[in-house]
């Protein structure tokens, strides 16, 4: 049984790594960022890994097997935040990975195949605005020529950062993983309000949503509020407003495989109380974990808006902004962690991950399942994120189960 007590320590020693202010600010490749990932390298040493550093700053401590020549079941997360996020969004899944290992240490168990224990280095997008970088370096999805690109608020590149740590973007395929992990599983907190809602302390993820993002650009006509009769009006914020409607409408009826759509941001010109509405433009996300229901719900929403505009007398310009391809987990690793939240008699459900997580790459190479647990109120990316200690045991405990069993060299899924 994972102990608790450690864990506390554990999350308490972590909370002490943050740039001040309100809650965790622990943006990646900064001050307290390096502090935090320094701590978990010396949990790592400190119960027997082997550790290595990769050229992005990645770090894996590694479990030897009885068979070193196996793939090895990989897990992990990451332990960087939001600007003012909390102490549990990937630091959770990091130290539940440190309480397996102490688990499997205490109880004197031996893995046949390799264990890897991966922190992954700048999960978050909040300071280069792109997520999962340490992931990607690692999947072999990130080049030098990327790192140069991406620049946080001050004007220092990725690639720059990377340098005055000492690591190596000019080194960058050197962190390409060798090979494919036998597994790799990552345990993080929902994010959401699902597992609160349901009464449920564990969600095993069938998949991972990404987005597909427009902007779309009404133009109607602006004119006298006063002086326009109802039935001469080309207004713009009405064209946009039924389609704001209609997107809610189209994601709510996918009742399958379920899809979210949200619009959340909308600006209006001229912007006057007596001015109706020239041009509008609205942001659109939509998301799902089935790429085939995304494309349904977008191609839908385009027809309706072009359609009813049109109706309108209102141009509409759709400019796509990205369109990210959504992971499907495999059957086998979301019944195999059925079995074992079975076999503990845990209470879990199965649901999609509405965020992104590391393990949406790792999926595209090996067998990846995540576990969830709830965190308070669904609130997470803020200084009142928070999760329940015997959520985090329980979910280290299945994380560990799940890791030494499929560590051995006859697994079957
Ligand atoms: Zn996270």
């Amino acid at each position: 049984m994972a102990s608790k007590e450690r864990l506390a320590k554990d999350f308490a020693n972590m909370e002490k790594f943050s740039d001040g202010g309100e809650g965790i600010t622990r943006l990646a490749f900064t001050r307290p960022d390096r502090q935090a990932a320094a701590y978990i390298a010396g949990r790592m040493k400190e119960l027997g890994l082997t550790l290595r550093e990769d050229a992005f700053g990645n770090i894996i401590g590694r479990r030897e097997g009885l068979f070193p020549g196996e793939a090895p079941v990989m897990f992990g997360s990451h332990v960087d935040s939001v600007p003012s996020g909390g102490n549990f969004d990937g630091t959770a899944g990091v130290l539940a990975a440190i309480e397996a290992i102490e688990m499997m240490n205490e109880e004197g168990f031996k893995n046949e195949c390799p264990i890897e224990l991966a922190l992954f280095m700048c999960e978050e997008s909040s300071r280069f605005g792109a997520a999962t970088l340490g992931s990607r370096a690692m999947c072999g999805l990130l080049t030098a020529e990327d790192t140069k690109k991406l620049k946080d608020r001050q004007g220092v590149s990725l690639y720059d950062a990377l340098k005055s740590l000492d690591l190596d973007p000019d080194g960058l395929e050197s962190s390409v993983y060798k090979g494919n992990p036998k597994a790799f599983f990552e345990m993080h907190i929902e994010q959401g309000k699902v597992l609160e809602a349901e009464g449920k302390p564990i969600g095993i993820v069938t998949g991972i949503a990404a987005p597909t993002r427009m902007k779309i650009t009404f133009e109607g006509m602006a004119d006298h509020s006063g002086a326009t009769p109802m039935g001469m009006r080309r207004d713009a914020l009405c064209a946009a407003s039924e389609a704001v409607l209609e997107l809610e409408r189209l994601a709510s009826a996918e009742t399958g495989v379920p899809a979210v759509g949200t619009v959340g941001v909308i600006s209006v010109k001229p912007g006057a109380i007596n001015v109706i509405p020239g041009t509008a433009e609205i942001t659109v996300d939509i998301r799902s974990i089935s790429k085939e229901v995304k494309a349904s719900v977008t191609e839908s929403f385009t027809a309706f808006i072009k359609a009813s505009s049109e109706k309108r007398g209102v141009k509409t310009n759709i400019e796509l902004i990205s369109d990210e391809k959504p992971v499907m987990l495999p059957q086998e690793t979301v019944k195999y962690l059925e079995k074992i939240c079975a076999e503990t008699g845990a209470p879990h459900i199965t649901m999609p991950s509405g965020a992104g997580h590391d393990a949406m790459h790792w999926a595209e190479r090996t067998r990846t399942g995540m576990i969830f647990i709830p965190c308070r109120g669904g609130i997470s990316h803020n200084k009142d994120e928070y999760a329940d200690i015997d959520h985090i045991a329980l979910g280290a405990d299945i994380l560990c189960r799940a890791v030494k069993g499929a560590s051995a060299k006859d697994f079957r899924w």
